[in-house]
């Protein structure tokens, strides 16, 4: 089902240039470059972003590390950093309709989609202030012999890369836990969705940040990426994106040691078992692949359906994606919007195409009628999908799923397990014991039973195998961030070994025991 294409209209405070964003002040790159950014339903050229060299980020991490070494914010208080973490919040929220405008122009993602946007980053902001006011450091004691504690402070200047499907929210994701910890920050936005992350630096100026603690340079990742994660200066980086640059950014991070945490790509399986309500699981796997255009990280592109039921499911997933609205990220009753950019939207195709040699196709894989220019595809389901396929093992990131059908527990665990990503899982099933022991052992970093991603913001988050290093989410976020110092105080008697003593015997079982106590 797909909408007519209505002409274009720039979304109010779309600035004249986007720029970068040093020590308290917008600004354009030191030698004047920039590059085009397009929006995805027309692919015209609405604006120019500074592209940040070497220059650009040497002068962004400086103001970081200015900020770092001599300014207040690394040595506030947790509660005074809190305060500005929820002034963020707040004025991250008074933005949420104009963002949701800008967000869903830039990122082609459906306007009632982008919506709530706002509100979920401010909800980051708020989350990791509650986080630091409450925590405590670890502290242990063997009584009168001695007492080991924990100082955490800052680790210093961090990079935050960001890829560009739900670039804001994916944003704050970084921003928050970094800032909350009291690093100081240079963030490098994806070059296809620059625009909404220009909102930052009036939220953070308005919400009392010191200057030099959030940085920010626009730029192609090869360039202005590259820079960061390669700077001498820069403490850790924090990555997300696709693996293959995950793979890159660790090897390059190497010589200077930095910390690094990557959320990278997936290819997550729903499993969906005979004895499902398996109206929801239609619901959900739809929800579950088709929402933010099929560009999610976490979307079930793979879906393994229990035989008996197959044809069944089958028939019914594909009439329900045949009536999903395609039509302009603008209208609110579009479900599937453009794809974000004309490279990621050729490269869709692709595997569309591949798929086309490799399974049956049942709904989709084409342009919409009515929609003759643009990155728009109808959204695309092939059924009987070998493993050996390439639409089974890679990721598309997009409006297109691979559906499978298994014979019993064993063979949907090894299906689900036959890929190198290791994201998340779903699985669709009313039988307790099967549902623990499938998510016991399915090979994902996530795992949700009978539900698509709906998570506390308490809980891990990040990927096994090739899809991340490391975990996000909750104190773990924080503890990314920060350097952990062990003091340990002696409190009763310390045995020292008396080299050079005469007369000492160090097998002395008293004193051996006393040791290995402490
Ligand atoms: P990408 O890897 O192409 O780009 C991500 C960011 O890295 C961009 O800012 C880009 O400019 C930068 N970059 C590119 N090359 C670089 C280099 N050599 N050095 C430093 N930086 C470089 O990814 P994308 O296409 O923007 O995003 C889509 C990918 O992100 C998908 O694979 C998706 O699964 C993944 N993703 C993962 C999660 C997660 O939490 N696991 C969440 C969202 C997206």
């Amino acid at each position: 089902m797909t909408q007519t294409q209505p002409s274009l209209t720039v979304p109010a405070g779309v600035p004249e240039r986007i720029r970068h964003y040093i020590n308290g002040s917008f600004v354009d790159s030191v030698g004047g470059q920039t590059f085009d950014v397009l929006e995805p339903t027309t692919n015209t050229v609405y604006v120019q972003a500074a592209a940040g060299q070497q220059a650009d980020i040497d002068a962004a991490v400086a103001a970081a590390r200015e900020a770092f070494e001599n300014g207040p914010w690394p040595r506030m208080k947790n509660r005074e950093r809190a305060r500005v973490l929820n002034k963020i919040a707040d004025a991250v929220e008074a933005q949420d309709k104009a963002l949701a405008a800008m967000e869903s122009f830039d990122t082609g993602l459906p306007i009632t989609q982008a919506q709530g946007q706002a509100r979920r980053a401010a909800e980051n902001f708020r989350f990791f202030a509650d986080l630091i006011v409450a925590g405590s450091d670890d502290a242990y004691k063997v009584p009168g012999m001695q007492m080991n504690y924990v100082n955490s402070s800052p680790v210093g200047v961090a990079g935050l890369i960001t890829p560009w499907n739900t670039p804001f929210m994916l944003e704050s994701w970084k921003l928050a836990p970094a800032l909350a910890s009291g690093c100081t920050v240079v963030l490098k936005p994806a070059e296809f969705t620059p625009l909404s992350a220009s909102l930052w630096a009036s939220i953070f100026e308005e919400a009392g940040l010191p200057a030099g603690v959030f940085n920010m340079v626009n730029g192609i990742g090869e360039e202005a990426g590259d820079a960061l994660v390669k700077h001498e200066d820069v403490n850790l980086i924090s990555f997300t994106g696709e693996t293959t640059t995950g793979q890159l950014i660790f090897g390059n991070a190497s010589p200077t040691l930095k910390g690094l945490s990557m959320e990278l790509g997936g290819k997550s399986p729903a499993i969906v078992f005979a004895d499902a309500d398996l109206e929801a699981a239609l619901d959900s796997t739809l929800f579950g692949v088709f929402s933010l255009n099929g560009e999610r990280c976490t979307a079930s592109s793979r879906i393994l359906v229990e035989r008996s039921v197959y044809d069944d499911f089958v028939a019914a997933y594909a009439e329900r994606a045949r009536n999903i609205k395609v039509g302009p990220p603008s209208d609110p009753a579009t479900e599937v919007g453009a794809l974000v950019h004309p490279e990621h939207y050729e490269r869709v195709l692709g595997y569309v195409e591949a798929g086309k040699a490799e399974a049956r196709l049942v709904a989709g894989g084409e342009r919409p009628e009515g929609l003759p220019e643009g990155n728009y595809l109808s959204p695309t389901v092939f059924v009987d999908v070998p493993p050996s396929a390439k639409i089974f093992q890679e990721e598309i990131f997009g409006p297109v799923v691979a559906i499978t059908p298994f014979d019993d527990e064993e063979h949907a665990v090894e299906l689900a397990n036959d890929v190198k990503y290791g994201l998340a899982a779903y699985i669709w099933t009313n039988d307790l014991r099967r549902a623990h022991t499938v998510a016991d052992r399915v090979q994902a970093g996530m795992v949700w039973i009978n539900s698509h991603n709906v998570r506390d913001l308490r809980s891990p988050f990040g990927g096994i195998k090739a899809s991340g290093l490391g975990n996000e989410g909750g104190y773990r976020s924080l503890s990314f961030y920060t350097e952990q110092k062990a003091v340990h105080i002696t409190l009763g008697d310390v045995h020292t070994a008396r080299f050079g003593a005469e007369g000492y015997n160090d097998d002395d079982p008293f004193f051996a025991a006393k040791n290995l106590q402490a």
